[in-house]
């Protein structure tokens, strides 16, 4: 097992773990536990690595928002000039508060509404990523009732197999996303005749945690079959994106890094002038994120000790939703020898567990980092067992900004009332 952490900024100081030049143990303090702790260095680093495996090649990196959509973290993405991924008109109005510029915005997602539509085309957004025949209907009827022209691209199913987590991979024929790689053709050239389309690009996007090149790089290869043909007919493409899904460290994977990842997909655009756009989200913000956590109780047990934390599925779900693994380490070690717990929330379902059969050297009221946990974290979070959601801070150098305040049990009843 490799021992370096997973959160490329975190250290080991002498008063404990820090994250670039702060002190996880002051943070606690400053803000409280739980909250999230983001490294605006990682955050950049992670961006400039896909940028610098892009070269000097027409290329977007467009952020995939869902996997962290908190304000201060979009704003970092835009100042360095990314596109984002949206799924929904929400993560359209955060783009736009967060300053980033809706012409680099792509819009994926298999149930659009109309008035998301109506929103994403007054915004002025680079494109529909179209998953339905239904949908190119709607879109062509809603951008004609508005006078404009809709950009738009299919999200082709290229129908490989990612090896990955069921529940996180999304281009096989039997999931809901995408159109048929069979139909495709037949979808563009319908497009191609309505007044009120603007054919722009293909995409498709296959799963999540990938950790192996090939399986994109044989979607790719059907993708660009595709791109030709529709070429012989007289449909011209002017970008191809390939979406996002490329796996990071939890524990022990040797994910590729981005040059690594692109390299097999770079040798086929070799001569293409195509831009050529990808979506990733957890490969951006995973690693540049820790949840940082309290120690309530330690309860020994006949079978298993329990370190019950400040921190829950509702936090983090990911343990629980996917018996996800998150690297859990003390902020500051004890020296005593380490006892294996079960790392607990308070929360009230025996699935509410971060870690299993962890050893740890800790006490009541020490401090827990739980890592690479950036992506999928905050955003997956929910008000379960009316529990405040965690507060935000971003670290930039030795400076914390707050990106986001706890919640308060004032936010959490608003807009409820008891009857009359
Ligand atoms: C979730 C998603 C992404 C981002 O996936 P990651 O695995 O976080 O990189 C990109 N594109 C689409 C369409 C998605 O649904």
């Amino acid at each position: 097992m490799t021992t370096a952490l997973p959160v490329p900024t975190l250290n080991v100081g002498p008063a404990g773990l820090t994250l670039e030049g702060v002190a996880l143990a002051d943070i606690a303090e400053r803000f409280g536990t739980p909250t999230y702790v983001y490294s605006r260095a990682a955050l950049t680093a992670a961006y400039e690595a896909y940028q610098q495996a892009l070269g000097q090649r027409k290329a977007l990196v467009c952020y995939a928002v869902k996997a962290n959509s908190s304000l201060g973290i979009l704003s970092v993405f835009a100042r360095l000039g990314a596109g984002f991924d949206i799924v929904s008109g929400g993560e359209l109005a955060r783009v736009l508060a967060a300053g980033g510029d809706a012409g680099k915005v792509i819009f994926s997602g298999v149930g659009k509404t109309r008035d998301e539509m109506r929103y994403a085309l007054e915004a002025g957004i680079g494109c529909f990523n179209v998953e339905s025949a239904a949908e190119l209907d709607r879109l062509a009827e809603v951008a004609a009732s508005m006078g404009k022209r809709a950009p738009i691209a299919f999200r082709v199913n290229p129908d490989v197999n990612p090896n990955t987590h069921p529940y996180i991979s999304t281009g096989l024929r039997s999931n809901k996303f995408g159109v048929a790689f069979t139909e495709a053709l037949d979808l563009y050239r319908k497009a191609a005749t309505l007044p009120h389309i603007e054919i722009s690009g293909i995409d498709c996007h296959i799963g999540s945690q990938l950790l192996d090149p090939a399986p994109m790089a044989e979607a790719t290869d059907k993708i660009l079959g595709l791109v030709d043909q529709l070429a012989s007919e007289g449909i011209k493409l002017d970008h191809i994106d390939l979406g996002g899904g490329l796996g990071i460290r939890y524990r022990d994977e040797e994910p590729p890094t981005p040059t690594e990842y692109l390299k097999p997909l770079l040798e086929r655009f070799a001569g293409r002038d195509e831009a050529l756009c990808f979506e990733p989200g957890r490969s951006l913000v995973g690693n540049a994120g820790l949840l940082l956590t309290r120690i309530e109780y330690l309860k020994p047990g006949v079978e298993k000790n329990f370190a019950i934390i400040d921190a829950a599925m509702n936090d983090l779900a990911r343990p629980a939703l996917y018996d996800a693994y998150h690297e859990i380490v003390a902020v500051a070690p004890r020296s005593l020898p380490a006892t294996r717990y079960e790392v607990v929330g308070p929360i009230c379902e025996s699935g509410d567990f971060l870690g299993h059969d962890r050893d740890l050297a800790v006490d009541t009221g020490d401090l827990l980092a739980i890592l690479s946990a950036g992506a999928y974290g905050m955003t997956m979070s929910s008000n379960y067992n009316t529990r405040p959601r965690a507060a935000e801070v971003l670290v930039d150098g030795d400076t914390v900004h707050v990106i986001r305040e706890r919640e308060t049990l004032e936010h959490l009843l608003r807009g409820e009332r008891p009857l009359p």
